[in-house]
């Protein structure tokens, strides 16, 4: 084993990167930062057609984002690059070669009907479909004849050879990181395609190649590779390469025990920011999927979490994705921001307001009052219209259970009559309004009836934000013109 640890997290950029996995990127993370290895990022980006610059570059946002800094990449470089394996296509062939000269690899020459032809028939014996190995024994006459024909050949990997040459049984096992024992038939694997008949090399060949050139120590992962590494340690073996440890982790499941979906909201670690989460609130939620602190303590940021992180004690089990606990802690983040920060993060969910309306004090004093109940930064957005334009868009309801009674109409009235000549600062407010209530109070109206008459003809609510506050963000020019406009 190599000495020093050497992770990566590989993702194919056929989407925008999923939580999962940023997930699978922090434990990886975590697990080299605790005793100073390097973290790697490799884009497997074979798959042509289902590959784009704009999902490449949201890989790269994202991880940035989530503070998930890669020791070397693509962008970065490092000593075992390219790290992008669309570059590295010249790379394969040699290793192909390596596997066809020790006899650990074949030339197929069967075209897409005949293996078509193939798995319909396993498919009508009800059996788990495996290669039939066709032309694992082909001579050269055969080849030469079947080329003449034209067609090109993929290369297969022979199974039963490799694991003969390495194995005792037919049922091989390592020792995974977090699942332990794990063991696999390896009858049951077919001799599966490194590189297609194209030259392109396909998942299992191309991973191992890279990990074993980027000198990758420990492989962590999802359990959906688990079949993966079987095929992956027989090469490592065929090439006489050193094969690295293995982690699998459990899979991160809906609220619904299904596979986490679109369906059940956000997934991309972007669209989670663009709904206003806190790439610190994801990440430490993130971190919990599979993870739990020692000291019980969830809050904590990526750093506290390495100190604490130990990659056997991971569950082994699936975790569910509870969207309710990530608005929590989400809510609990947004309580820990400064106002400056805070003012800061919530302006990317104000642009549909003029926040110049607004100076620098009230904008302050307006988060400031408005902030409490926010679990996402997007909350802001619906919380806060009346701060902004010069009359207010009223609740239907608001107008007809509120506005337009008797007492609402008497209240307002009064409250522009006496509130022109104001002080208009938040302290003689709160002092102003305190008298205001009492004198309505004494003709036996209710102090909140009469706050919900001049916050309803301010606001267009019956809730919000301290009104106090308000009446002074807003000036008194606002305010008094949406009271008038409120009197019938
Ligand atoms: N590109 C693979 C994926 O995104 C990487 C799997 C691995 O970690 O080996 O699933």
């Amino acid at each position: 084993m190599s000495e020093e640890v050497r992770v990566r997290i590989a993702p194919s950029p056929s989407g925008n990167l999923h939580v999962g996995t940023a997930r699978t990127a922090l434990f990886n993370y975590l697990y080299a930062k605790k005793v100073g290895g390097k973290f790697v990022l490799r884009i497997e980006d074979t798959d042509a057609e289902r590959t784009s610059q704009a999902y490449i570059d949201n890989i790269f946002d994202s991880l940035k984002a989530l503070g998930l800094n890669w020791d070397e990449g693509p962008d970065v470089g490092g000593p075992y690059g390219p790290y992008t394996q669309s570059e590295r296509f010249d790379i394969y062939p040699k290793y192909v070669q390596e596997l066809l000269d020790k006899g650990f690899a074949y030339e197929c020459y069967c075209t897409p009907e005949e293996l078509e032809a193939e798995k319909e028939e396993a498919t009508k014996n009800k059996k788990a479909y495996v290669y039939s190995k066709k032309c694992e024994n082909l001579t050269e006459e055969e080849k030469a004849k079947l080329r003449a024909e034209g067609r090109k050949p993929a290369i297969r990997f022979s199974i039963d050879k490799a694991r003969k040459a390495f194995h005792d049984s037919p049922v091989i096992h390592f020792e995974d990181l977090v699942k332990g024992d794990l063991h696999q038939d390896t009858s049951l694997i077919g001799d599966f395609v490194i590189m297609k008949s194209n030259g392109s090399p396909t998942y299992n060949f191309a991973v191992v190649i890279d990990d074993m050139l980027m000198k990758i120590s420990h492989i962590i992962r999802g359990e959906d590779h688990i079949s993966n590494t079987f095929k992956q340690i027989l090469i490592y073996e065929a090439l006489g390469a050193e094969v690295p440890r293995f982690g699998h982790l459990g899979m991160i499941l809906a609220p619904d025990r299904s596979k986490l979906s679109k369906r059940h909201g956000a997934t991309a670690v972007s669209e989670f920011v663009e709904k206003g989460y806190l790439t610190e609130a994801l990440i430490n939620f993130v971190a919990l999927l599979g993870w739990a602190p020692s000291d019980g303590v969830e809050i904590k940021n990526v750093d506290e979490i390495a100190q604490d992180f130990r990659i056997h004690e991971v569950s082994s089990s699936n975790s569910v994705f509870e969207y309710d606990k990530l608005n929590w802690m989400n809510g609990q983040y947004i309580k820990k921001l400064s106002t400056e920060e805070l003012k800061e993060r919530l302006k990317p969910f104000l642009t549909k307001y003029d926040l110049s309306e607004l100076n620098d004090e009230q904008y302050t004093r307006m988060v400031e009052v408005t902030r409490e109940p926010l679990t996402i930064l997007s909350d802001i957005t619906d919380a806060v219209p009346y701060f902004f334009g010069k009359d207010v868009v009223v609740d239907d309801e608001v107008q007809t259970t509120v506005l337009d009674t008797e007492t609402s109409q008497e209240v307002l009235k009064a409250f522009v009559e006496q509130a022109k000549d104001w002080e208009w600062t938040e302290e003689n407010l709160h002092e102003k309004l305190e008298v205001f209530r009492g004198e309505f109070k004494e003709k036996g109206i209710k102090p909140k009836v009469t706050m919900w008459a001049i916050r309803g003809a301010v606001t267009g609510r019956t809730r919000g934000a301290d009104m106090t506050a308000v009446l002074a963000i807003l000036g008194k020019d606002k305010v008094l013109n949406r009271a008038k406009k409120a009197i019938k």
